[in-house]
């Protein structure tokens, strides 16, 4: 059988090294336009901070390991410019010397990614404007940065006090994962750096108070955050260096503008061979990976796939998806049943030492959706035991059906041990766990990495414990006239004090009741809601309707900034 792969990077590379692994006799032919295959551009933003000091190290295999290894027909530099699918014959055209040839196929694997949004804004072709994609875009930025505008050419020729450059300032347009990536790294670089982002919050897959929570982290990192603002061009000064203008009438001066506004699948080629594109503009796709033609297979950014937990169609250029995709239609083609089984865009972004990851549907979306079969929870659980040195609490915030419990999306952030909470939720979310799963997960645990009531099984307990009606809850901006009961001590008021709240602390509470009402639900308030929980739990048990407020004063402080 002959399989041409279109495209030698995430989705396709995986599918060329399973397929080898799967049939030993495929006729396997991978072109990628590309100078490189099998890079890996989720490395790109550390390489150009000079984290990643060489660009060989972002190389995964190269040409000659996939055809020494894996036996396949490797061309870089290679570009598929037409495919004629009643003929099963794609063109191939050499990017260096333009000519084209015809070869046949009998199944056909699309893996041509996404191309970047790039506006016709005025002046986005000028110097300094870069995206980040591919390895020669990291390599131009490097460049740049290291030529600098003519003011700052050939400084490095001097020594001494000459040396100290003038600062340096970056503009990155767009502030999803891969914007604020570009944002730490040109900050390690000795930038000052602004992120502009048009929607109302940086990284649209958190709700709302996470970007919040992200975007005041940044502030404190010395990145300059700019929400709810478009650019609306780009001009050159005298000097060389740019301005960014956004449409609000604000004026940014760069130095460097990396342009970050995200991806369109690029369908041209399925256009072209006539298989069906879905409504967000991505190659449909069944759970085989196979398109509207049986011999035509497409996976990665390019294809449109349900989400796991709502049902729609969805798009996410994720490196996860597009590699498990690429194996799954090396596996069809190879005979085997492998079917994918949706995405639910479990990611996570570093910044600074700390992180930000998420899992399945936020509550935006279940918003849009009109769903209102949900509750959630707000925790800040220690990444390890508290007594262990080093402990850093979580921001964690939990979705799951009222009506049974199923997991259906987690937010977290914090500075130790986000990846693995998220990635436990991710898991359990796609098994179709619940919250009750979560309490009985049997996690790994000893003082340095955990609890022995690890986060995500705190999760799991407070979640059931709302579902049970052990602890009711309410949330922030919702109080309906309810009795707001402050548990927290005296000196914790003297540093956040909660207007229009009856402090009573927890120790006094019992000897104290004959001071609340009968006949108006309590909302019970203390620093995190833990307090809180246990002073409901006792006026539940002394009759009184109390709820605790979920996440307490950790949450009203993120919750405020929205
Ligand atoms: P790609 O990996 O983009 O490969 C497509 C290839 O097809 C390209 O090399 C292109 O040149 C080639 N091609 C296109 N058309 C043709 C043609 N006609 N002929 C020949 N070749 C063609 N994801 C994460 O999960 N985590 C991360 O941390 C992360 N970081 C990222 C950072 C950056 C800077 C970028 C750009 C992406 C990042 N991603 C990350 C996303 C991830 O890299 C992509 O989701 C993944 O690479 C998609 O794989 P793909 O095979 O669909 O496309």
């Amino acid at each position: 059988m002959k399989v041409i792969i279109v495209g030698g990077v995430a989705g396709g590379a995986s599918c060329a090294a399973r397929l080898r692994r799967l049939d030993e006799q495929a006729e396997i032919l991978m072109v990628e336009r590309g100078p490189y295959v099998s890079y890996a551009n989720c490395g790109l933003p550390y390489h150009v901070g000079g984290v990643i000091e060489h660009e060989s190290s972002l190389l995964v295999a190269n040409e000659r390991v996939f055809r020494e290894q894996f036996g396949v027909d490797c061309r870089t530099g290679c570009e598929v410019v037409a495919i004629a699918a009643a003929d099963r014959t794609v063109d191939l055209r050499d990017v260096a010397t333009g000519a084209v040839t015809t070869e046949a196929y009998e199944r056909l694997v699309l893996s041509p990614g996404a191309a970047s949004i790039r506006p016709p804004l005025p002046g986005i072709d000028l110097p300094g404007i870069f995206q980040v994609r591919t390895v020669p875009d990291a390599h131009e930025i490097r460049e740049w940065i290291e030529r600098g505008t003519s003011f700052l050419a050939g400084m490095e020729r001097y020594s001494g006090f000459q040396t100290v450059r003038p600062t340096r300032r970056a503009v990155v347009v767009g502030g999803g994962f891969i914007g604020l990536e570009m944002a730490e790294n040109l900050v390690h670089r000795g930038f000052e750096v602004t992120v502009v982002e048009m929607a109302d919050q940086v990284l649209a897959p958190l709700d709302r108070e996470y970007g919040r929570l992200v975007e005041d982290f940044l502030g404190l990192h010395g990145v300059r955050v700019v929400v709810g603002d478009g650019v609306a061009g780009f001009e050159q000064s005298d000097d060389d260096s740019l301005v960014v203008s956004t449409q609000s009438g604000s004026s940014y001066p760069a130095d460097l503008v990396i342009l970050a506004l995200g991806v369109r699948p690029d369908t041209t080629l399925a256009k072209a061979a006539g298989v069906e594109i879905g409504e967000l503009g991505g190659i449909r796709v069944d759970e085989h990976m196979r398109t509207s033609d049986p011999d035509i297979f497409a996976v990665g950014d390019a294809v449109e796939v349900r989400d796991f937990v709502t049902g729609e169609w969805s798009l996410m250029a994720l490196a996860g998806p597009a590699n498990r995709q690429g194996r799954i239609a090396a596996d069809v083609i190879a005979g085997r049943d492998s079917r994918f089984r949706g995405t639910q865009g479990t990611a996570i972004v570093g910044l600074f030492g700390s992180a930000v990851a998420w899992t399945g549907v936020n509550e935006k979306t279940l918003g849009r959706l009109g769903d209102t079969d949900y509750e959630k929870v707000y925790l800040y659980p220690n990444s390890h035991a508290g007594y262990y040195p080093g402990a850093k609490p979580i921001a964690m915030k939990v979705l799951f059906r009222t009506s049974d419990g199923r997991l259906l999306g987690a937010q977290a952030a914090g500075e130790d041990g986000v990846d693995k909470r998220i990635s436990h939720i991710a898991l359990a979310i796609q098994l179709g766990a619940t919250v009750y799963d979560l309490e009985e997960a049997e996690l790994c645990y000893s003082p340095p990495f955990g609890s022995a009531k690890d986060p995500v099984n705190f999760a799991g307990m407070v979640g059931a414990g709302v579902l049970r009606g052990d602890m009711p809850v309410s949330h922030w901006g919702t109080d309906d006239g309810a009795f707001l009961l402050d548990v927290r001590e005296k000196p914790e008021l003297a540093v956040e004090q909660l207007p229009g709240a009856v402090n009573i602390p927890l120790g006094q509470l019992r000897s104290r009741l004959d001071e609340l009402p009968r006949d108006r639900e309590i909302h019970v308030v203390c620093r995190s809601g833990q307090r809180a929980y246990y002073a409901t739990r006792i006026l539940l048990q002394r009759g009184f309707d109390a709820k605790d407020r979920s996440g307490g004063m950790l949450s009203h402080a993120i919750l405020a900034a929205t």
